[in-house]
């Protein structure tokens, strides 16, 4: 568990202008992935004209910015690819598109494999334009060549919920300083040597109470209660999300049950960033939402989740799943 955590206790007036508005200017961050050069070759498994297109262009965009340079292999085996998925369900429930870093990695501890995805099921059903879509696919690339999202709000390509940018100045900066930080030693790139998943969703909540306070608005369910069950599913490329049972002490917000079944991010063998899978025994504060197929899920993965990890004066604290800090039980409904 991260080792920072932020306590917030109501104190809204101390929180005032933390939101990431205005110019952007830092580097956009990196996560623990690179390439053992700024290139890769990647295949292009898309069989529309359209998406290969979107893809192509989103190769050029960043080979035109010279911080990397991809290049399109006719190499069915080559280990990073880009491809299309149509699904809105299990972990593409309102997922844009998705990043599959370390899927393999040299020696070194170099990933020599990432995989990038557009769904297109959501890009079509949220009406994005074919620019739109390429500046999810640019995005993609990002994550698959080494960054990690920048803030909520930011401009860049790598904004979390990014739609509208394209590659900005930030982010060619960012991808810059991954490739001329010098190499880790081999032994901390090989415990980085596990893949993860990063998923793209519609929406973004990462900005702490104002976050939280849309979470609130936009989840159909709030619940508290202990997990009682977890079932991993993993079955790549479609399948890298678990089935919770919770039962409910609780309810916040919604009619159900005793007990809730829902989806999140991750198996033990596959971490979705910002998401943690769920133990039984565990105490939890969940926000979900609801598929058009009745099935429940957590919002953004570890955004609509929240773990009873602290005590404190008699009264449990919940720590947010994808930025550590703490809320009181009442800010959470
Ligand atoms: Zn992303």
């Amino acid at each position: 568990m991260h080792k920072t955590l932020i306590l917030l206790t109501g104190c809204l007036v101390l929180l005032g202008g933390i939101s990431a508005q205005g110019a952007t200017k830092n580097p956009t961050p990196a996560n623990k992935y690179r390439y053992a050069a700024k290139k890769a070759a990647y295949y292009n498994k898309s069989t529309s004209k359209y998406y290969r297109s979107i893809w192509t262009t989103a190769r050029k965009t960043w080979n035109q910015s010279k911080a990397f340079t991809w290049s399109a292999t006719k190499n069915k085996k080559s280990r990073s690819f880009t491809t299309t998925v149509a699904k809105n369900s299990g972990i593409w429930t309102n997922a844009t598109g998705m990043a599959y870093n370390g899927l393999a990695f040299d020696k070194q501890g170099h990933q020599t494999g990432a995989a990038m995805y557009l769904n297109r099921t959501v890009l079509k059903k949220y009406r994005y334009t074919k620019k739109q879509r390429t500046h999810v696919a640019i995005h993609e690339m990002g994550h698959a060549l080494g960054l990690s999202h920048n803030n909520a709000g930011s401009i860049s390509v790598m904004n979390p919920s990014n739609r509208v940018h394209s590659l900005r100045n930030v982010d060619i900066k960012g991808a810059k300083k991954v490739y001329t930080t010098p190499i880790s030693p081999a032994k901390a790139l090989a415990t980085a040597a596990k893949p993860s998943l990063t998923v793209d969703h519609l929406k973004d909540y990462s900005n702490n109470i104002s976050g939280v306070e849309r979470l609130v608005h936009d989840a159909g369910t709030i619940v508290e209660g202990t997990i009682i069950k977890s079932v991993p599913h993993h079955r790549a490329p479609k399948n890298y999300y678990t089935t919770q049972t919770i039962r409910i002490a609780d309810k916040f917000k919604g009619q159900t049950g005793q007990t809730l079944t829902f989806t999140q991010g991750g198996t033990p063998q596959m971490a979705v960033t910002d998401s943690v899978v769920l133990h039984p025994g565990e105490d939890v504060v969940v926000m979900l939402g609801r598929t058009a197929a009745g099935k429940y899920y957590a919002i953004n993965d570890g955004q609509g989740l929240f773990l009873d990890t602290h005590t404190s004066n008699g009264h449990e604290l919940f720590e947010h799943v994808s930025d550590h800090v703490l809320y009181t039980e009442d800010m959470l409904h």
